[in-house]
C-alpha cells in the first residue's frame, strides 16, 4: 500500500499531475472535488449542498467530505493497494482525520508533493480552463475567494505535514512532464 497526497492551491495542477501518477504507479485516483461534481451532476443530496458552498468558492463541511471519502475508501476494492488523494485534505482536521482513516485501514500517508505556483499563474490557468470546460466555479469571483480559502483555511496543512517530514514542495510552474519528472523522483525515492 502507497499513499499519495497530491496537494496545492487550485489551478497548481493536481488533477494533471493525478493522471500522471495514475499512469506511472497504478494507484486509485480519489478527486474530492470531482466526486463532489459528480454528486452536483446526479442531483443527489450531498450534491444539492455541495453546489451551494462550490458557488461560493467555500469548501464543504469537513464532516461531509469526510464521510464520502471513507464511503469511497470502504466500496472500492482497488483503493487498498493505495491511493492518490487529490484535493484532500483541504484542512488541518481533514489531515489527522486521514492519519486515523488509513492507520485502521494498516497504511499511512507516505508522499505529500505540494505543487507550487504564482498567484497569477494560479488565475490564469484557472480562467481559461473555466473557459475551455465552462466549469462554474472557475470564474474571476469565485476563484479570488478560492484563494482566499486556500492561504486561511488549507495551507495551514503544508505546516502539518512539514512537521511530520513528509512534505515536499515541487515547483509546479513548468511544463507538465517537467513537473512529473521531479514528482517522479520524489516518489520513487519514497519508494525504496
Ligand atoms: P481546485 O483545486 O481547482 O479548486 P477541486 O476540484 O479540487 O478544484 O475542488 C473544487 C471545490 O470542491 C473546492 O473549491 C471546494 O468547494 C470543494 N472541495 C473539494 N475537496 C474538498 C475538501 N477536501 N474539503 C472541502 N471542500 C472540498
Amino acid at each position: 500500500m502507497f499513499n499519495i497526497v497530491i496537494f496545492g492551491a487550485p489551478g497548481c495542477g493536481k488533477g494533471t499531475q493525478s493522471e500522471q501518477l495514475i499512469n506511472q504507479y497504478g494507484l486509485y485516483h480519489i478527486s474530492t472535488g470531482e466526486i463532489l461534481r459528480n454528486n452536483i451532476a446526479q442531483k443527489t443530496p450531498l450534491g444539492k449542498i455541495a453546489d451551494v458552498y462550490i458557488k461560493q468558492g467555500q469548501l464543504i463541511p469537513d464532516q461531509l467530505v469526510i464521510r464520502m471519502l471513507e464511503e469511497v475508501l470502504d466500496t472500492t476494492p482497488e483503493a487498498k493497494d493505495g491511493v492518490i488523494f487529490d484535493g484532500f485534505p483541504r484542512t488541518v482536521h481533514q489531515a489527522e482525520i486521514l492519519d486515523k482513516i488509513l492507520q485502521k485501514r494498516g497504511g499511512k500517508v507516505d508522499a505529500v508533493v505540494g505543487l507550487e505556483v504564482e498567484e497569477q499563474e494560479l488565475i490564469e490557468r484557472i480562467l481559461k480552463r473555466g473557459r475551455e470546460t465552462g466549469r462554474e466555479d472557475d470564474n474571476l469571483e469565485t476563484v479570488k475567494k478560492r484563494l482566499d480559502v486556500y492561504h486561511s483555511t488549507t495551507s495551514p496543512v503544508i505546516g502539518y505535514y512539514t512537521e511530520k517530514g513528509s512534505y515536499q514542495p515541487i515547483d509546479g510552474s513548468g511544463s507538465v512532464d517537467d513537473v512529473f519528472s521531479q514528482i517522479k523522483r520524489h516518489i520513487d525515492s519514497k519508494k525504496k
